[in-house]
C-alpha cells in the first residue's frame, strides 16, 4: 500500500533521535508503514517472536544485525498507529550509547528500505496527521532548547495547546460572525435578524482588544523564550570583553590592552539565575579613523535601538572622557544598566554624575568576579518574569507575530470601514481576513510553504 500525507507519497524515514554523542543509550527511530517490517529484517528478540507480531507499546529485547553480522543488543519499541508520536508506525531501537555503533545501526537500516528524515521530519508528520497544532509542533522545538524554568514553562503550557485555546477563542467568534452575515446577506427572503452595525463593533471591538493583548504578550514570551536580547557598551578598555567572558564563563572575546580590538559584534547565550541574557559585545564605542572598527561601532549603535537591554560600562579608575557622555546622551531613554567596572582600583570616576543619569547602576571588578551577583539581584529585579501568567498562551516567535500583526490591521480597517457606513459585504471580507490570519497562526489553515520554514528550524531526528 502506497502512504500518503498531505497529498504526497511518502516513505518510511529514519534518524538517530538522541544526541550525537557517546552516552549510556542511543534512540534510532523509525517512521512510516514500512517500518514493522524493516525492523523486522534486522531484528532477531530472544523471545524468538518476531517484530511484526508485536502489539503497539511493546517493548522487545534482542540483538540487531546487518545481513548475517551482528552489531549490538538493543531493546526495540512498537507504537502501531495512530498511536503514535507521528500517528504512523513508529519503532524506536534503543541501542549502545557509541557514535560509531549508532550510525552503523542507522546505516543498516536504511540499507534495509528506510530514507534519511529531513530536518523535523517526525515532528511535521505528527502535524500533518492531527497529532499537533503547529503551535503545538513549534513547542516541541521550544521544549528541546528551554533554558530556564519559564522558558520550559512557557513552552510546555503551549505544547499543551494553551496558545491554540486562546487564538481558536477569538477566531471562533470571527467565525460564527461570518455564518451570522453570510447567512443573513445570502437569504434575504428568510426570518432570519439582521446584523446590527452597533452590536457588530460591539464584537468587533472586543476581538480587537483580544487580539492586542495576545500580541502584547510577544515581548515577554521572546524574553522568556530568548532570553533577554542584550548589548554592552562602553568606550574602549573600560572592561567590556572582561565582562563577557566572566558571564560566559570562557575566553570568547579577545581581550587585550590595546584600544579597539573588539572589532565585530559577538553573540553568546549566558544565564544569570532564572534570567538568560543573550549577549553582545560590541567594537568599542569611541570616534576612530579606522574603517573596520568605524563600521563595528555603526552596527554597535544600530543594535543599541533593538535591544531589550543595554549594559553601559564605565571605567571606575578613570574620570569620564568625552565618548562617555556621548554615549550616556544616547542612551537617555533607553532601559540601561550602568555598570562601574575596575571597582578594585581607585576610584576616580564621577559616580554622581552616573547616579543622575542612570536608575540602577552596579560596580563590579569584572576581572575579579566581585560585583556579578549584584549584576544578577538587579537583572532579576527588572525582569522578573515569574508573574507572566505563561499559561494562558503567549506569542513566542515572529510567525506567529506576524499572523497577529496582520490579523490586528485587518480587523481595525473592518471597524473603520463599518464606522464611516461601508457596506456589510465589504466589512464580511475583512473579517474573514482577519479569521484566516488567525487560522494560519494556529496552522489550522496554512500553506506548504510556511509548514516547511517552521519545521526547516527543527533538528534532525525530532
Ligand atoms: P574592552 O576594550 O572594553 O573590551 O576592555 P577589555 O575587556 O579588553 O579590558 C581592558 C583592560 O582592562 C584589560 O587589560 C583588562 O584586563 C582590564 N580590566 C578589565 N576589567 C577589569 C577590572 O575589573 N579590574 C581591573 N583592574 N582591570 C580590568
Amino acid at each position: 500500500m502506497v502512504q500518503f500525507l498531505g497529498g504526497v507519497k511518502v516513505s518510511t524515514i529514519t534518524a538517530i533521535a538522541t544526541p550525537h554523542a557517546v552516552g549510556g543509550i542511543s534512540v534510532i527511530r523509525i517512521s512510516g508503514e514500512n517500518s514493522i517490517e524493516i525492523a523486522n529484517k534486522m531484528f532477531k528478540a530472544s523471545s524468538g517472536k518476531s517484530v511484526t507480531e508485536m502489539q503497539g507499546y511493546s517493548c522487545s529485547y534482542g540483538k540487531v544485525f546487518d545481513d548475517e553480522t551482528e552489531l549490538d543488543d538493543a531493546v526495540l519499541t512498537v507504537f502501531r498507529a495512530p498511536k503514535s508520536y507521528t500517528g504512523e508506525d513508529v519503532v524506536e531501537i534503543s541501542c549502545h550509547g557509541g557514535i560509531f555503533i549508532t550510525n552503523k545501526i542507522l546505516r543498516t537500516v536504511i540499507s534495509v528500505g528506510a530514507i534519511p528524515a529531513e530536518a523535523g521530519e517526525f515532528t511535521k508528520r505528527a502535524f500533518l496527521n492531527g497529532k499537533l497544532t503547529l503551535t503545538q509542533a513549534e513547542a516541541v522545538m521550544d521544549l528541546i532548547s528551554s533554558q530556564g524554568e519559564q522558558s520550559h514553562k512557557c513552552a510546555v503550557s503551549i505544547h499543551e495547546g494553551a496558545l491554540f485555546k486562546r487564538i481558536k477563542s477569538i477566531s471562533d467568534k470571527l467565525v460564527t460572525l461570518l455564518g451570522e452575515l453570510g447567512a443573513w446577506v445570502d437569504y434575504p427572503e428568510e426570518d432570519i435578524p439582521a446584523v446590527e452595525a452597533n452590536n457588530l463593533l460591539v464584537t468587533l471591538s472586543s476581538v480587537l482588544s483580544a487580539l492586542k493583548a495576545t500580541a502584547a504578550t510577544y515581548d515577554s514570551g521572546k524574553i522568556i523564550r530568548n532570553g533577554i536580547d542584550t548589548v554592552i557598551v562602553g568606550r574602549p578598555n573600560v572592561g567590556k570583553s572582561t565582562l563577557m567572558n566572566l558571564l560566559t564563563g570562557y575566553e570568547r572575546s579577545i581581550v587585550t590592552e590595546i584600544a579597539g580590538t573588539t572589532r565585530d559584534l559577538i553573540e553568546e547565550s549566558v544565564r544569570l539565575g532564572d534570567v538568560v541574557l543573550k549577549l553582545c559585545d560590541t567594537a568599542g564605542i569611541r570616534q576612530t579613523d579606522d574603517l573596520v572598527e568605524g563600521a563595528g561601532v555603526k552596527l554597535a549603535y544600530k543594535k543599541l535601538e533593538n535591544a531589550d537591554l543595554i549594559l553601559a560600562i564605565f571605567d571606575n579608575s578613570l574620570e569620564l572622557k568625552h565618548e562617555d557622555f556621548q554615549l550616556i546622551e544616547k542612551l537617555i531613554g533607553k532601559k540601561t544598566i550602568a555598570i562601574i567596572n575596575k571597582s578594585d582600583k581607585e576610584s576616580l570616576i564621577d559616580k554622581d554624575f552616573i547616579s543622575e543619569n542612570f536608575n540602577s547602576i552596579v560596580e563590579i571588578s569584572a576581572k575579579s568576579g566581585d560585583g556579578i551577583e549584584k549584576l544578577k539581584d538587579k537583572l532579576e529585579e527588572i525582569f522578573y518574569t515569574n508573574d507572566i501568567d505563561v499559561s494562558a498562551g503567549v506569542i513566542v516567535n515572529e510567525r506567529q507575530k506576524r499572523c497577529l500583526d496582520m490579523a490586528i490591521t485587518s480587523i481595525k480597517e473592518a471597524i473603520s470601514a463599518l464606522e464611516i457606513g461601508e457596506t456589510l459585504d465589504a466589512v464580511t471580507v475583512l473579517i474573514d481576513e482577519t479569521a484566516n490570519f488567525l487560522l494560519e497562526l494556529t496552522g489550522e489553515k496554512t500553506t506548504e510553504a510556511v509548514v516547511d520554514e517552521v519545521f526547516s528550524h527543527f533538528c534532525v531526528g525530532k
